[in-house]
């Protein structure tokens, strides 16, 4: 069932500048009065302002990517940058963000940890007259924020879905084909939209019986996956495979991030999974982190989406400065993301299927990665 995918051709994404900012290191100053905390960087106020950029952990490229892409795309357009990462420690960026606040940037851009801690911190900008820009993952129950730079979250799980029934070919199979589901951290907004989004598409296969959960463990509540942990999902399937697929094959995994996928992947190679006679199931992704899109080209994970972090960086770029200049920023969803306190203002982007047929095309021909990086 692993079957590289011929006739699948991704939607080719918005290309952003080819520009990616240089090293973050030497050439980096601290702004007036910073103190610096557990921080990454700060470049000298531009001619048209500083933003606050917070993000939540180098540990996963993309994040690093869209900060480098925000970083150089907000200089293009004047500003100077306080860029930080948390390390997926709550606490960590909350005081970073508190200490932009004290520095008095101009607008925040930020990605939250836990899209629920952040009410107190947003709250206080919102109070010093600072504008909040939600980017990547919704700031929950919090009025401070005023617009959120994101990708079509649904579509992501929807991209997911269609790849696993058409891998499997759902529409003609008789099934019982069985699929184990994963799901994103719960404390993220986004990972309900992937799994929405997903099980629009599954869901009426496993209603049929096409599509069988063997655990049964179809919940969010029973699949999620605390901070995206690829560690955790790794423990999860070894248990799944110890307790329900002792006299079968899985077919499907239902992933919706590369860290994820990758433990996964592990499991399942540990439990005999990979060789000609017993295959790894279709197993999906997000983000197109490398090593995930070197798994794709080695035949290992099957598919991932990619989320083109230069075209998001341009946005919430152009979002940002509007907010700077007391603007209203370009939005095009004003009904889907309601955060508990309001619905917040959103720009949405087109997420793209990468799989071994379209990943040369989408990642490597539109400059996203070289062909050496993906060796
Ligand atoms: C992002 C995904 C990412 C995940 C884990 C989500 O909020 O939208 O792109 O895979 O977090 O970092």
């Amino acid at each position: 069932m692993n079957a590289m995918s011929e006739n699948r051709t991704g939607r080719t994404g918005r290309t952003g500048r080819t520009v990616r900012a240089a090293a973050l290191g030497a050439a980096l100053a601290l702004a007036a009065g910073a103190c610096g905390g557990v921080g990454d960087a700060a470049r000298p106020e531009g001619e048209s302002g500083t933003v606050g950029i917070s993000m939540p952990t180098k540990s996963w490229e993309r994040w690093v990517q869209d900060g480098e892409n925000m970083v150089a795309s907000l200089e293009e357009a004047g500003y100077g940058t306080d860029l930080q990462y948390a390390e997926d420690v709550v606490e960590d960026q909350v005081a970073q963000i508190e200490n932009m606040i004290t520095k008095d940037v101009d607008v925040l851009v930020v990605a939250p940890v836990d899209g629920e801690a952040l009410t107190e911190v947003v709250g206080s900008a919102e109070d010093a007259g600072i504008p909040v820009l939600s980017y990547d993952r919704l700031i929950m129950e919090s009025e401070g924020v005023d617009a959120y730079a994101t990708f079509d979250n649904f579509g992501v799980g929807v991209l997911q879905g269609e790849y696993i029934a058409q891998e499997l070919g759902l529409d003609e199979a008789e099934g019982p084909l069985a699929i184990e589901l994963f799901g994103g951290s719960p404390d993220d907004n986004n990972a309900y939209y992937f799994y929405d989004g997903a099980m629009s598409v599954l869901q009426p296969y496993i209603d049929d019986g096409v599509l069988e959960v063997p655990s049964g463990q179809t919940e969010m509540n029973q699949i999620a996956t605390m901070r995206w942990d690829g560690a955790v999902a790794q423990d999860r399937m070894d248990n799944l495979l110890g307790a329900h697929y002792s006299d079968r094959e899985l077919d499907a995994v239902l992933s919706p991030f590369d860290g994820i996928s990758t433990g996964v992947i592990s499991s399942l190679k540990g439990a005999g999974y990979g060789t000609d006679d017993k295959p790894l199931p279709v197993v999906t992704g997000q983000d197109a982190e490398t090593a995930s899109v070197k798994s794709i080209i080695a035949g290992e994970q099957t598919q991932t989406v990619f989320k083109d972090t230069r075209a998001l960086a341009d946005s919430a770029a152009e979002m940002a400065d509007a907010l700077a200049r007391g603007e209203e920023p370009e939005v095009d969803d004003t009904e889907t993301y309601d955060n508990g306190a309001k619905v917040v203002p959103a720009r949405l982007l087109e997420p793209v299927s990468v799989d071994a047929s379209n990943y040369e095309e989408v990642l490597i021909d539109s400059g996203y990665y070289e062909e050496s990086d993906l060796k």
